[in-house]
């Protein structure tokens, strides 16, 4: 029996030894019908059959090379021998380097009807996705705690004072209160702002049944952020095309506009200007939001729209800020199958183009 002992680099057994590959028995397409890389090899560890998700993997068709030539991962290998020695079904998970990193978990079982006597399965699954996500999740979790924990910190520190030195000092009182509501504020933006991120994540999958007209909901945004502009000296200028539609979520399409208006008038505002257009392309309706501010250097652009992440802690705290501001533009504009384009120069102001796939007039 074939038995595989560790060595540094695997070496294949010579050609010849390969075992004469019959014509593919039935379990040989049963395997060719799974949704995983699956592969079947002969009792001295060769190759009998590799299913197309297998060929795909491994980036060739491994049929009649040797296992160890085929997936380098002395894991494998090992688990093959003690398959081979009687021992059950066995789970283990191995790495690929190269093209690019992958994780795989391997089903290793003894086949023992085969016709060319006992025969293994080696049935694989890609994990890589479902641990990044993990990752993601433990990360977001992590982000989230911290973010919470800040004010939270700071709002004990207040209690603490005013329960003990500040205990008879009405001015003092009045000034740690009024922090108090300060950091009491922020957490009731960030708990906010989660719930609307759970809330659209829930709804995801489910494409938004009304109708929305593009230059109608600017003009909602407008008056709603109008006075706002209007004490920060800023000038909201429409250049709307009246008529153009799409489907999707009023609500959800106004919070949208409003945290990107939001946004030019927190980060922006120097720029005195914001505008705010509608148009018709080939093959898409546009929304923009233009502002004049400082604008965002281009390292920072790609991941604008994560969770938490801000150009600047500081400034965004500053500023009333939770850093899911664009996490949930994203996830909204997701939903709608809409895509948001972020074009900005640093010193000249930035661009935030809601781009929606089809006219729908
Ligand atoms: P926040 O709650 O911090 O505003 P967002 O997700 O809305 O979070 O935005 C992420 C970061 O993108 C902001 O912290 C800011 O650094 C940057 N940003 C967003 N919009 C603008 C803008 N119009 N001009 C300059 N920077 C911006």
């Amino acid at each position: 029996m074939w038995r595989w002992n560790k060595p540094e680099k695997p070496e294949a057994p010579a050609p010849e030894q390969a075992p004469q590959v019959q014509a593919a028995p039935a379990i040989y397409a049963l395997t060719d019908a799974l949704p995983d890389p699956a592969l079947i090899l002969a009792h001295n560890g060769w190759v009998l059959h590799a299913n197309p998700g297998a060929a795909e993997l491994l980036g060739q068709n491994p049929q009649g090379q040797h296992v160890s030539a085929t997936i380098r991962a002395p894991v494998i290998l090992d688990a093959v021998s003690r398959v081979l020695e009687g021992n059950g079904p066995l789970k283990v998970e191995f790495e690929r380097r190269v093209p690019l990193p992958q994780h795989h978990e391997a089903w290793i079982a003894p086949i023992l009807g085969h016709p060319d006597g006992p025969a293994i399965l080696i049935s694989l699954k890609d994990l890589t996705r479902e641990q990044m996500i993990e990752r993601m999740r433990a990360d977001f979790v992590a982000n989230a705690s911290h973010e919470l924990r800040t004010p939270l910190t700071a709002l004990l520190g207040f209690i603490e004072t005013l329960q003990g030195p500040a205990r008879k000092d009405d001015s003092a009182r009045d000034r740690f209160l009024d922090l108090m509501r300060v950091q009491g504020a922020r957490m009731k933006r960030l708990i906010d702002d989660l719930l609307s991120l759970s809330r659209i994540e829930m709804n995801a999958h489910q494409r938004p049944e009304g109708r929305v007209e593009l230059a109608a909901l600017a003009r909602h945004v407008a008056d709603i952020m109008g006075p706002l502009a209007t004490e920060q000296g800023v000038e909201l200028n429409l250049d709307l095309t009246i008529g153009l539609s799409v489907h999707g979520d009023w609500d959800e399409l106004t919070q949208v506009v409003q945290n990107l208006v939001e946004n030019a008038l927190k980060y922006a505002n120097s720029g005195k200007k914001i505008d705010i257009s509608t148009t018709r392309a080939a093959q898409s309706t546009e929304l923009v939001v233009r502002d004049y501010g400082q604008g965002i250097a281009p390292e920072h652009l790609p991941r604008l729209t994560e969770r938490f992440y801000r150009v600047s802690v500081q400034e965004s705290r500053l500023r009333g800020g939770t850093g899911l501001g664009l996490a949930i533009v994203k996830h909204i504009l997701n939903r709608h199958r809409a895509r948001l384009l972020i074009a900005s120069t640093p010193g000249e102001g930035s661009r935030f183009t809601i781009r929606f796939p089809e006219l729908e007039n």
